[in-house]
């Protein structure tokens, strides 16, 4: 990914494709950011359901009804704060039952947690730091950003409607690369560091306002770290370094803590596992 490997060429290609597209395809993220973006909310949520369903058909659904209860519960307090603008209506949650210690959130309102993941996330507040996180990847619109880019730099200025014309299989494939999905199912690719950081800091605020200890997301890269020392979990390699991400959190606390309502602390609690 170029906004990883070289911040200069993809400021560069952002501040070229600005002049030549026009305006309408460049817009601000909230921390401040350019982005560029080819494709259309309409486009993005169809590619995002699609893939959500491809990803079903391939991985193990979880049936624990407790387990699925505790993230419902979770995601619903979160996505609740979502604005309208990004998903207008109901989220779709899925629990996959793999070992993977993995979630993502996709445009058109899809969330997936992988029950490996619970085992690192120790209560509601832990899991609402998750799913905040990844919905923020949402609502700042970074697969947006990451396939307009691989389709700026493998193309040059080709137009976008062009991937979104033909349907077979390999645009499958390209769309859950674009989505952050890979190639192959299950596996999460990574965002550049610029978009680890915007999520967390988004997702601090979400999880505050939707009554959650914002604090815990702190935590929970502790957590993460020290699990990393036996073996780094699939989460963890495709996420920058937690000592940054812990710095910056522990950074933005303060503006989260502001945002936090203990009024609305909801209650979803965590089975045994
Ligand atoms: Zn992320």
């Amino acid at each position: 990914m170029i906004s990883k490997s070289n911040p200069f060429k993809f400021s560069l290609i952002t501040a070229m494709c600005c002049a030549v597209i026009g305006l309408s395809a460049c817009s601000t993220s909230s921390t401040g950011r350019h982005q560029v973006m080819l494709f259309s909310e309409t486009e993005l949520n169809k590619m995002g359901s699609s893939s959500f369903d491809e990803m079903k058909k391939k991985e193990k659904i979880s049936s624990n009804k407790a387990i699925n209860n505790f993230v419902q519960c979770v995601a619903n307090a979160v996505t609740k704060n979502v604005p309208k603008s990004v998903h207008n209506g109901a989220w779709e949650v899925v629990v996959f039952d793999s070992k993977q210690v993995n979630a993502f959130a996709l445009p058109g309102g899809k969330i997936g947690v992988y029950t490996g993941i619970l085992k690192v996330t120790e209560d509601q507040h832990q899991l609402a730091a998750i799913i905040g996180h990844e919905v923020g990847h949402v609502i700042e619109h970074h697969s947006n950003e990451r396939m307009s880019s691989n389709q700026l730099t493998q193309t040059g200025l080709k137009l976008a409607g062009t991937l979104m014309a033909s349907q077979d299989v390999e645009n499958q494939k390209v769309w859950m690369a674009g989505l952050g999905l890979g190639l192959q199912y299950g596996v999460l690719m990574p965002y550049g560091r610029s978009h680890e950081s915007e999520a967390d800091i988004v997702g601090q605020d979400l999880m505050a306002k939707s009554g959650f200890k914002p604090e815990a997301s702190i935590q929970l890269w502790k957590n993460m770290a020290s699990l990393s020392k036996e073996s780094p979990p699939e989460f963890m390699s495709t996420h920058p370094s937690n000592k940054t991400r812990i710095k910056q959190l522990t950074a933005h606390l303060s503006k989260s803590k502001a945002l936090h309502k203990t009024s609305n602390t909801p209650n979803c609690k965590k089975p045994k596992m």
